[in-house]
This record gives structure tokens, C-alpha cells and sequence, in this order.
């Protein structure tokens, strides 16, 4: 049952390592006074954890078998703990520490949607809690019971639920199981010509149902849209039945129930399916590298595109921080590739006037067939060309492309050697984007300078839309010493989080709220907009069995008489 690493990001065998990337470490030392090349340290040993026992009742166990069969109830030591926590920095550290906080108490897998409504029902009788897991990625602190839950914790994963159920090629929309992976929603539906077009970072790792309740958004949204557009329609099991909306591609009934669901991070049921949307595979796909002088004349180049005719599937800039960034973990050279380099240079430098320290990486993907690419190729490349930007041709999008998924391992390579990195990110109209930026940077550096720590901090936009864009920042922080690593991280994160909303931007574009972000859910959406929440949760589950305290933090659980107002599955 258990997939990924316990104490860290992806398969057992696959580690991030700079052996090929000579540039990498001297650049490390320099911004982060770190260096990588010491002897690392490994997370605890899994055999060396003291993992509680769980606290699962007789009859709440026997329903549960009941419900899914005695071989899809786990209660062992390993499923408890890689099922307890998503992927933030915080629960990496957290479980590398050992610290493991309220573990789940089983961890269940139902087969079809009836087993998912039979442990919802078992969950209810028992005044249990149930929180629904897809592929453990999130890194908003989706997953965690919290530490004061008294009641039985059952984490249901959905990975079995993993089919493409129809297709309707008139329509382009396809049922989909909600516990299939990226990978294998991908091949199953490309072995009959179509994608979804959806690629997070977390793609090999993460589900639909995952993507669907926490308003995910990948890689090439600019074209496919979020999964919020891409979702026509949910099947959910909840408490008062199973909630199903109809795939319509609009409607005016009321407030959008299936716009409810988009986010919910399990506090409203278990979605079990989904209608989405679906695209033929293109016949031709390109990612272009492109090179700007500056920062400003990137992002006004992404700002003209998104209100050009253009139609790119991917549109990203990165700040020079982390253009350098990019730039030091590339692999050993050849001297032909060296020769090359100088010649460009040269040209940038001396030709185009490039301040190599100001200048920024940027990826714009096209998709479609031969002639729209070609077409939007030169569309593009009039724009760029207005704002001083200069095409590198396909091979660093290539790069980029293949790499993409690999990027993630780079961060326990960083813990193992005593830095912390992590990211945030938001939101915001064009306009307040040039002064999001610079609140962010001042913000994080003060954090740190106050810390007294070496931090770093790089930023790329990405995901365009009509009226704004993402901002998506990393940053690295080699702690001081003499303070708790975790609390020094805090102070950095939360300084990046209210310099969001302080400049007017939402809490995240697309890692929802869990718990990491809920402090900053009021000042996004407004007191009322929060009670409307609170309403709708307390509405639907009125004794808190469904993934309690996300999104919006615990009540006291005095407040909540559960067994006179609970709703029972019929
Ligand atoms: C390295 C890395 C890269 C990432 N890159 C991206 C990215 O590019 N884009 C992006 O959007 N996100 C990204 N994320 C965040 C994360 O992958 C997303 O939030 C993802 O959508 C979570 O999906 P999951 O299947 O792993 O869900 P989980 O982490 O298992 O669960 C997330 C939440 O959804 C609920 N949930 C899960 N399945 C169901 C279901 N069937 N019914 C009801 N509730 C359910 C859970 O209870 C929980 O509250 C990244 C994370 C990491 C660690």
C-alpha cells in the first residue's frame, strides 16, 4: 500500500545528487554559506520509530472489514505513518525527526464507490473520523488528524478506485475514477488519442480526486485550464448520500454545488468520480527556451501575451535568482556545448546589451497541429522580440520538460545536508504583480536578516490568465544556530504569506488552504465569506467526522453536539 518514501518525496530508489552538477555546490556555498559536500544526514531509521499503537474499537474494525474486505483494512506501523501527513517541508521534517503526531489508526481501500459509501457509513456509526487520501502530496497540511482528535482516525485511500470508466468523444469529456494516479490516467487515456492536460510537478504522484480537492493547477493550464475548469462534474459520497452533478458544460442553478466540491479537501465527502474534460493528443508539442534582459521586460512580456491572440499552452519567466539557480544545476559540459555558450554570450553581451546578473529564463509552450504551432510560434516571437527577448531554441525547454518531475528530490537532498527549502505561492491581477514581487523579496530578506540566517529566494510566474497570473516563490534558508531549524523556517514562511495578502493577492493559486494557510483564510476571503464556509461545513457534517480542522481551523469540540445532529449515510 505504501508508495512513496516514508520521511521524503518519491520512489525508494531515486535520489537527487550534484556529482554531475559541478556548478552547484560552489554556487550553494556562496548564497547560502552551506556547503554541500560535508557528510550528509539520513532521516531516522524506520525500525527505530516508536509508532503508537492504534486505537481501533472491535466493532469499528469488524464494519470496517465489513465494508472493504479483511486484506484492504491496514492498522501496520508503515501504512500508519506514510498515510498521517502530506509533503510540506513540515511534515518532512516532522517525520524525519520522528515526531509523528496523531497517526491515523487504519488505513482502508475500497474497491467501487458502494465500499467507499459502506466506510463512510461504519465512520458515522462509530463517530470515527475519516479522512480521504489520494497520493499524500500535498503540502498545505491537508492530511493531518489533529493532535487533540480523541476519536478513532481512518485514513481511506483511494488508489484502487483507478479506472477510466467512458469516454464521449462528441462531447470530449470522460468519467474517471477519483484514485487514479497521473501516470496511469494519462496511459489509459492516451491508448484511445486523448489527454486530460493536466501536469502538476507532483504529476507522477498525485490523483484526480487529490487534484479536484485541492484546486490543483499544472504545468500547462495556460491551455487546458485548472482542474477547476477542467471538471464538469463530481460524483461525491457524503454523509446524506452520494451528491452527483451533471456534466453540463454550463448551468444557472444557483451557487455551483460542483464549485463547492473544487477544494473541499475532504471536509465535505469522498469523491469517488469525476467527468472532465478531455483534448486529443496534439500532433505536435514544443517548448521554447527564451532569454530576457530583465525582470520587468519578462513580465511585461507575459502580461502582452496574455492579451494578445497568442494561445501558448505553457507561459513561465523566472526571476534572475533563479535563472542563476537553473543555470548551476545544469550537468558538466561538453566543449562543443561550451563553445556554443561562449557564442551566446558573446551575442547577448555585446550585441544585445544583456546584463548577464539581471538576465531571465523563460518557457512558452505550443500545442496542436504542425501549422498552429508554427503560426504561434511567430506570433510569439514578435511579442518576445518587443520586449528585448531572444529564442535559445527547444533544447533548454526540452531539458526542462523531462526534468520536471525529477526537480522535487532536490529538497531531502537539501535536508540531508542541513538546509531548509520549501515554496509558496499566489495570485494576483497584472497590475500588482511588479509590487507583489517587491514586497515578497523585502519581506523574506528582513525574515532572515532578522534570523540572523543565509537564506536565498527565487521566483518564476507562470499559469496566465485573462486578467492576472501565478507567482510561484522558492526559497532556501540555512538556519542559524541556536534556534529550532523549523521555527526559523516559520518566520520566513509567514513572512511570505502576509506579504501576499498584504499586497492584495489570495493565500495560494493552487495549493490550497489545509492547515498551513487557514491563518490567512479571513483577510483573503472576508469574514462573511469564511462563516459561508463554516456554514457549508458544519452543514454537511455536523459532528466534524470528515477531515476536521482544514481550511478552517478546529471549533472547540464542545460546540458541536455530534451525535444529536449527525446525518447518517441512508
Ligand atoms: C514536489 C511537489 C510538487 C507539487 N507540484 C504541484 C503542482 O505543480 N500543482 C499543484 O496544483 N500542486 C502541486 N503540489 C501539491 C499537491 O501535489 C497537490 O495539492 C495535489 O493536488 C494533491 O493531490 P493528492 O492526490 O496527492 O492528494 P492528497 O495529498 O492525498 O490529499 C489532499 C487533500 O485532498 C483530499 N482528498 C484526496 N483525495 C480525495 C478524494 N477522492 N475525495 C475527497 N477528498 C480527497 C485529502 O483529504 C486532502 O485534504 C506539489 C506538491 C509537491 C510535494
Amino acid at each position: 500500500m505504501s508508495r512513496m518514501k516514508w520521511a521524503g518525496w518519491g520512489e525508494a530508489d531515486v535520489a537527487f545528487s550534484d556529482a554531475d552538477k559541478p556548478e552547484l555546490r560552489p554556487f550553494i556555498n556562496e548564497n547560502l554559506g552551506l556547503d554541500i559536500g560535508g557528510e550528509p544526514a539520513a532521516p531516522a531509521a524506520f525500525a527505530d520509530l516508536e509508532v503508537p499503537p492504534p486505537s481501533l474499537p472491535e466493532p469499528l474494525a469488524a464494519a470496517l472489514i465489513d465494508a472493504v474486505g479483511e486484506a484492504h483494512v491496514s492498522t501496520t506501523p508503515l501504512d500508519r505513518v506514510v498515510h498521517a501527513r502530506g509533503k510540506s517541508l513540515r511534515d518532512l521534517v516532522r517525520h524525519r525527526r520522528g515526531e509523528l503526531g496523531r497517526l491515523p489508526d487504519a488505513v482502508v481501500s475500497p474497491a467501487g464507490e458502494a465500499e467507499v459509501a459502506a466506510v463512510l457509513q461504519a465512520v458515522l456509526a462509530h463517530d470515527a473520523v475519516l479522512i480521504p487520501f489520494g497520493g499524500g502530496t500535498n503540502i498545505s497540511g491537508s492530511l493531518e488528524p489533529p493532535r487533540e482528535e480523541m476519536r478513532p482516525v481512518i485514513s481511506v485511500d483511494m488508489a484502487r478506485l483507478d479506472r477510466l470508466l467512458s469516454v464521449d468523444a462528441a462531447s470530449r469529456l470522460a468519467r474517471v475514477q477519483a484514485g487514479v494516479f497521473g501516470p496511469a490516467l494519462e496511459a489509459q487515456l492516451n491508448a484511445r488519442g486523448w489527454t486530460l492536460g493536466h501536469f502538476p510537478d507532483s504529476f507522477s504522484h498525485s490523483t484526480l480526486g487529490g487534484w479536484i480537492a485541492t484546486r490543483s493547477s499544472g504545468m500547462q493550464s495556460d491551455k487546458y485550464g485548472d482542474v477547476a475548469d477542467l471538471t464538469r462534474a463530481v460524483r461525491v459520497v457524503t454523509p446524506a448520500g452520494t451528491l452527483h452533478t451533471r456534466p453540463v458544460p454550463s448551468t444557472s442553478t444557483g451557487p455551483s454545488v460542483r464549485e463547492m466540491v473544487l477544494g473541499s479537501e475532504g471536509r465535505l465527502g469522498i469523491i469517488t468520480e469525476a467527468t472532465v474534460h478531455v483534448h486529443r493528443v496534439p500532433a505536435s508539442r514544443v517548448i521554447l527556451g527564451y532569454l530576457f534582459p530583465s525582470w520587468s521586460d519578462g513580465l511585461a512580456a507575459m502580461q502582452a501575451l496574455a492579451a494578445s491572440e497568442a494561445t501558448p499552452s505553457v507561459t513561465r519567466i523566472s526571476d534572475a535568482p533563479e535563472t542563476a539557480f537553473s543555470f548551476a544545476t545544469r550537468k558538466a559540459s561538453t566543449p562543443l556545448d561550451r563553445i556554443k555558450s561562449k557564442a551566446l554570450t558573446t551575442y547577448l553581451t555585446r550585441r544585445r546589451g544583456f546584463d548577464l546578473g539581471q538576465m531571465c529564463l523563460s518557457f512558452i509552450g505550443y500545442e496542436g497541429s504542425h501549422a498552429h504551432v508554427a503560426a504561434q510560434r511567430k506570433l510569439v516571437g514578435r511579442i518576445v522580440g518587443r520586449h528585448g527577448g531572444v529564442c535559445v531554441g527547444a533544447s533548454p525547454g526540452e531539458l526542462y520538460d523531462q526534468k520536471k518531475f525529477d526537480t522535487p528530490y532536490i529538497r531531502d537532498f537539501l535536508l540531508d545536508r542541513g538546509a531548509l527549502a520549501d515554496v509558496s505561492e499566489t495570485a494576483a491581477p497584472w497590475a500588482q504583480l511588479p509590487a507583489l514581487y517587491d514586497r515578497v523579496v523585502s519581506s523574506a530578506r528582513a525574515a532572515w536578516d532578522g534570523l540572523g540566517a543565509r537564506g536565498y529566494l527565487m521566483c518564476h510566474l507562470s499559469h496566465s490568465y485573462h486578467a492576472g497570473a501565478c507567482m510561484y516563490f522558492t526559497f532556501a534558508l540555512n538556519p542559524a544556530a541556536g534556534r529550532d531549524a523549523l521555527e526559523q523556517y516559520d518566520v520566513v514562511k509567514v513572512a511570505i504569506q502576509q506579504a501576499f495578502v498584504d499586497a492584495g493577492a489570495t493565500l495560494s493559486h493552487h495549493h490550497a488552504v489545509g492547515t498551513e494557510h487557514a491563518r490567512w483564510l479571513e483577510q483573503d476571503l472576508s469574514a462573511p465569506g469564511v462563516a459561508m464556509l463554516r456554514a457549508l461545513f458544519d452543514g454537511v457534517d455536523p459532528g466534524r467526522n470528515l477531515n476536521p480542522g482544514k481550511i478552517i481551523g478546529a471549533r472547540g469540540l464542545a460546540e458541536v453536539s455530534r451525535s444529536a445532529r449527525r446525518l447518517r449515510v441512508p
